[in-house]
């Protein structure tokens, strides 16, 4: 069984984009797997296949298909031919090693010419494994699901599917630059970001040297690990602390957190301009902490004109912990660091900041000294993965 056969997100797909959406899973599936033994990567009416080399671990394959956006589904398949008999002597062959409980044939007709229906091939098929084998059938709740596809020249068959990831291929939904701190929350808003098929730019707030590195260093293990998903990233680390600091000299301690947010938000959305991203994305949710409120978002958020997503806003504490665990995310964002955050942070931040206190106290501050400062200062990474390979879902904009 030489073929790996992808299904992408059907509905998701639907549409005059449909064969760009395609074209862009197709190019990000082959920047997926460009240093392993894959010959080839098409698309083959309503599935893409991917044609394994001799070398190639059916295991390392999946484990790449299923961190591409857009894949509902893959399975290690093989080919035969479209008759009956040739397509369950094929499955008979593979299937040597397999005992399973019950199981059942399903067939999906890509060329509708097929003198058979489904249910009829389904049947007749089934019927022969059963007789060769014994196998008990079950329709209903099979322990294994015998796959047929039939197209125009071949058959695909398979056992079993592995689930991807869903979601949108990357690329296909702009640009948009994350707030990424060293946090929970914002790793999660940067994935689903991601998985709605936005390429994401990272931007990260440190304090040092007034901190320590450790806050640089958990947002590079973030960014690895989310670019495992893109293959590309593009993390920005801006020096904040001296920011924070001036903050201090002049600006009440109440209003402390919301000014150095709306500075994040001002320098991030430079940032964001520089590099053609469209949004900026926060891992804020409602009521999470004093600072989240309805009125500090709103006051915070007004300070950028790009669009600030928060694709977290409604999410309990605990959906996000279980999406940051099976992401793996959480393990890094749990490491202690020092963030800027806690860095002349109050006790007690205004928890309903208003508009014209911010915008008085801002006054003192030469505002746009210290963004143009921290952006011409940013420091850039890149991160790719597989390590050398082209960056997927980047179109001419690189
Ligand atoms: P997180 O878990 O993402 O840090 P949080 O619940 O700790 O979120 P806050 O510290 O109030 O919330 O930060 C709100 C959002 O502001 C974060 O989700 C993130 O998008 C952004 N942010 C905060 N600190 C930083 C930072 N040091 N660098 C980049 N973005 C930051
Ligand atoms: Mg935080």
């Amino acid at each position: 069984m030489n073929s790996v056969v992808v299904h992408y997100q059907e509905v998701a797909l639907k549409g005059k984009n449909r064969p760009w959406f395609i074209s862009r899973l197709v190019a990000n599936l082959r920047a997926a797997v460009a240093d392993l033994d894959v010959r080839s990567v098409r698309p083959l009416v309503g599935r893409i296949e991917l044609t394994l080399g001799p070398t190639a671990k059916y295991d390392e394959v999946r484990d790449r298909i299923q961190h591409v956006f857009g894949v509902a589904n893959c399975s290690r398949a093989g080919r035969s031919g479209r008759s009956l008999d040739e397509m369950a002597q094929a499955i008979l062959a593979d299937a040597r090693d397999l005992e399973p409980e019950s199981f059942r044939v399903s067939v999906r007709r890509a060329d509708k010419r097929y003198p058979l229906r489904s249910p009829e091939v389904e049947r007749e098929v089934g019927g022969r494994i059963k007789q060769a084998r014994g196998w008990k059938v079950n329709l209903d709740n099979p322990a294994l699901t015998v796959g047929i596809e039939i197209l125009n020249d071949h058959a695909f068959y398979f056992f079993g599917k592995d689930k991807g990831p869903g979601g949108l291929p990357t690329g296909s939904g702009g640009r948009v630059a994350c707030l990424l701190s060293g946090g929970i929350d914002s790793p999660v808003a940067t994935w689903r970001m991601m998985k709605r098929g936005c390429q994401a730019l990272l931007v990260h707030f440190h304090s040092y040297p007034f901190l320590s590195r450790a806050s640089q260093e958990k947002a590079r293990e973030l960014a690895a690990l989310l670019t495992r998903y893109q293959l590309h990233s593009r993390l920005f680390l801006v020096a904040f602390g001296e920011i924070q600091r001036q903050v201090v000299l002049s600006v009440p301690a109440a209003l402390r957190v919301v000014v150095y947010r709306r500075l994040m938000l001002r320098i991030a959305e430079r940032i964001a301009k520089d590099q053609g991203a469209g949004a900026l994305v926060t891992g804020e949710v409602i009521g999470q902490v004093a600072s989240q409120t309805l009125e500090n978002m709103s006051v915070i958020g007004s300070v950028a004109s790009l669009p600030v997503l928060r694709p977290l806003v409604g999410m309990d504490k605990e959906e996000i912990v279980a999406q940051a665990e099976r992401i793996g995310t959480y393990e890094i964002s749990i490491v202690p660091d020092q963030d800027c955050c806690q860095l002349f942070t109050p006790k007690h931040p205004a928890t309903r900041a208003r508009l014209d206190e911010v915008l008085a106290a801002e006054g003192l501050l030469p505002v746009e000294e210290l963004v143009a400062g921290a952006v011409a200062a940013a420091e850039v990474e890149e991160f790719a993965f597989p390590a050398a390979a082209t960056p997927a879902g980047e179109g001419t904009r690189g």
